[in-house]
C-alpha cells in the first residue's frame, strides 16, 4: 500500500492496533505512539473484571465510592477531595469546563500534551504558550509570566513528550510562590515511572492545586478509562457540578481498585521500564543520536530528519511513533518504550533509515 495515500496520516495514532494493521495491510505492527504499558495490567485487575462481566445489566456506582475509599487511604485525603473521571482526559476536560471562563489566561509550557490547548480553546480561554528551553521546565520564567489575568498554569510532570521532570524541592518552591488567583493543574499521568517523583497532592490544602492521575499508564488499564483529580473540596465540587452522573464504568472502577492492591506488579513494570530506557539510551548514544532524558515510559529522540517524514518512513516499516510538530522540535519523534524485542526492532529500523 502506498503510505502517501493513507488519509489523515497523522491521526493514525488515534486508531487501535487492529485498525492500523487493517489500514497498513500488515499482520504485525509495533505501536509505540500512545505511551501505553506494553506489559498489561495486574492479574488481580483481570480477575475482578472476569467476575464482574456476570453483572453488566447494572449501572455503575455514580459516586465511585469504593475506589474513592481506597484512594483516600492511599493519599490520606477525604472523599470530597477526589473526582473520578473517564480517564485523565475527561478529568482535564472537567477541570477546564468547571473552572475556566471566556478570556481566562492559561500558561502552558510547550511542547506538551496537545489536549490542554484543545480544551482551553474549547472553553474560550486564552493559551499563553511558553517554550521549554532544551525541553526542560523553566519555573522562574513561568513565575515571571503570571499576570492578574492568569487563571491557570498547566504543568505535566513528567512532561509528555519531552520526559522532563520537576524535582520535589523545585515543585515545593514553585507552589509556595503561587498567588491566590492562580490554579495549578499538575498532570501526573506518568508520575509512577519516576522514582523521585513528589506528588502535588501533598500541597492541596495550601494552594489551589489539582493533581491529575490515571490508571491508563503504569496500571495498564487504558481501555478501562479511569483517571482522577485531587484538590480542595470546594474546587472538586465545581468539577463535580459539570460531571455526568454515570461518567465511569463498573469494569474500570473495580479493575482500578484491584490494581492498587498489587504494588509488586507496578514495581516490576517500573523496573522493566527503567531497564529498557537505559538500554535504548545506550544504543542511541552509540550511534550518536541525540535524545531527551525522560522520566516517563517514552523517549523523545532527535533523529535530525523532519518528524513527519520520519514518522512516514517508520510507518512504512510497520512502526508507529508520534511525530513532534512543535516548530522548535520538528526533527523529534516520541517513542514509547516497549518490550526489549519491540525496542530492538525499532532501533534496528531507525538505524537502517538514518
Ligand atoms: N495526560 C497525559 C500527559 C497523557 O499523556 C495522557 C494520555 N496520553 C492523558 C493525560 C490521558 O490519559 P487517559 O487515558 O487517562 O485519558
Amino acid at each position: 500500500m502506498d503510505i502517501q495515500s493513507i488519509p489523515n496520516l497523522l491521526n493514525i495514532k488515534e486508531y487501535p492496533e487492529s485498525e492500523i494493521k487493517r489500514i497498513l495491510n500488515k499482520e504485525l505492527i509495533i505501536k509505540l505512539s500512545n505511551n501505553e504499558n506494553v506489559y498489561g495490567p495486574s492479574p488481580k485487575a483481570l480477575e475482578v473484571i472476569k467476575e464482574a462481566v456476570e453483572n453488566l445489566q447494572f449501572y455503575p456506582d455514580p459516586q465511585a465510592a469504593s475506589l474513592k475509599r481506597k484512594l483516600c487511604s492511599l493519599w490520606d485525603i477525604e472523599k470530597e477531595q477526589i473526582l473520578i473521571g473517564n480517564g485523565a482526559d475527561e478529568v482535564i476536560d472537567l477541570i477546564l469546563r468547571g473552572l475556566l471562563q471566556k478570556g481566562d489566561e492559561v500558561i502552558i509550557p510547550t511542547p506538551t500534551y496537545d489536549n490542554y490547548a484543545i480544551g482551553v480553546e474549547r472553553c474560550q480561554g486564552i493559551c499563553r504558550f511558553l517554550d521549554m528551553p532544551m525541553g526542560n521546565f523553566d519555573l522562574v520564567e513561568i513565575q515571571k509570566s503570571i499576570t492578574n489575568q492568569t487563571r491557570m498554569i498547566i504543568l505535566c510532570n513528567p512532561n509528555n513528550p519531552t520526559g522532563a521532570f520537576i524535582s520535589g524541592l523545585a515543585l515545593e518552591q514553585f507552589i509556595e510562590s503561587l498567588p491566590e488567583h492562580v490554579i495549578l493543574l499538575l498532570d501526573e499521568a506518568y508520575a509512577e515511572y519516576e522514582y523521585a517523583h513528589v506528588s502535588g497532592i501533598r500541597y492541596i490544602s495550601k494552594k489551589n492545586i489539582l493533581a491529575v492521575r490515571t490508571f491508563s499508564k503504569i496500571y495498564g488499564l487504558a481501555a478501562c478509562r479511569i483517571g482522577y483529580a485531587v484538590g480542595k473540596s470546594e474546587i472538586i465540587q465545581k468539577l463535580d457540578d459539570v460531571r455526568l452522573l454515570f461518567n465511569t464504568n463498573t469494569l474500570g472502577l473495580i479493575a482500578a481498585e484491584a490494581s492498587l492492591d498489587d504494588p509488586i506488579h507496578i514495581g516490576k513494570i517500573k523496573y522493566s521500564n527503567q531497564k529498557s530506557k537505559a538500554l535504548m539510551v545506550r544504543q542511541l548514544e552509540k550511534q550518536g543520536i541525540s535524545y531527551y532524558n525522560s522520566s516517563g515510559n517514552f523517549i523523545m529522540i532527535n533523529t535530525g530528519v523532519n518528524s513527519v517524514e520520519m514518522y512516514r518512513r517508520l510507518l512504512e516499516r510497520g512502526i508507529v511513533v508520534k511525530p513532534i510538530l512543535h516548530e522548535k522540535y520538528q526533527t523529534c519523534i516520541r517513542v514509547t518504550l516497549g518490550t526489549d524485542e519491540m525496542n530492538n526492532y525499532f532501533l534496528d529500523t531507525l538505524f537502517g533509515i538514518l
